[in-house]
């Protein structure tokens, strides 16, 4: 399974920078969970490949690259993008951005070959398929509705959190999976800022380690992703002096293999 966490904004030499403003990870250049720079960072092969859109919640940086997403491809798509999302992402997308007024209902209209984006609602606890995926969306705990998904390709499995606070259910479901390859986690906030992180539904270093005690496979590798850019250094400085076994930093940028 090929894996890449997509850029978000450029270092002063114009380069892909390592700080994460948004959040857009795409499997094998065909599937995207969340389309946080899925307009602005996806390389032609993606643009051209990806019409599957996997949501964890409605959260700007998770979506906001989606309107212009649908709007670059208008003309040319010849299959609709279809959006996976819970039925509360859904409709937070229909009543707060393809308004008419932010952007145009895309699930509306028509080019010349037909729909341009279709919605495909699940519900957690229901596995579905996205192109040769099979994804299980489980609520995590998060300010939002939010969900966190274990995916598979049939050979290699990996668990992703999306947003979220301390939890159990994902554990659970995480812990029942035989052949886990990879666990990706977040930890938006540094340990200094643990009340703000109680009260927007993140975890920091120190709530990290405490989550992981949860999880049972031990020699499962753990990636920490959606660390907020304003604080990138303190968290990565707090996430290495944890010493976990297998825990880094999922990078940006890189095309991960696993
Ligand atoms: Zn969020």
């Amino acid at each position: 399974m090929k894996f890449q966490l997509l850029p978000s904004t450029f270092d002063e030499n114009g380069a892909a920078s390592e700080r994460q403003h948004l959040s857009c990870f795409v499997i094998d250049d065909t599937v995207a969970i969340d389309a946080g720079s899925l307009a602005t960072a996806t390389s032609n092969v993606q643009k051209k490949q990806i019409r599957d859109v996997v949501l964890t919640h409605a959260h700007l940086d998770h979506i906001a690259g989606l309107p212009l997403f649908i709007d670059d491809l208008f003309a040319v798509l010849d299959a609709p993008v279809f959006v996976y999302g819970t039925s509360e992402v859904i409709e937070t997308l229909e009543r707060d951005i393809f308004n008419w007024e932010i952007y145009p209902r895309f699930s509306e209209l028509e080019n010349d070959n037909g729909s341009v984006m279709k919605y495909r609602p699940f519900k957690a606890g229901e596995e579905f398929s996205a192109k040769h995926l099979r994804l299980m969306p489980i609520a995590v705990n998060h300010k939002v509705p939010t969900i966190g998904f274990v995916v598979s390709d049939g050979k290699t499995t990996l668990a992703l959190s999306g947003d979220t606070a301390e939890m159990d259910g994902f554990w659970q479901v995480v812990n029942g999976e035989k052949n886990l390859s990879v666990l990706l986690v977040e930890c938006a906030f540094p340990n200094e800022l643990e009340e703000l992180a109680n009260v927007s539904h993140h975890l920091t270093p120190k709530l990290l380690q405490k989550e992981l005690k949860k999880f049972n496979h031990q020699h499962c590798s753990i990636y920490v992703i959606n660390i907020k850019p304003m604080y990138r250094e303190e968290v990565v400085r707090q996430i290495n002096e944890l010493e976990i076994e297998n825990l880094q930093i999922l990078e940006v940028g890189q095309i991960y293999e696993w």
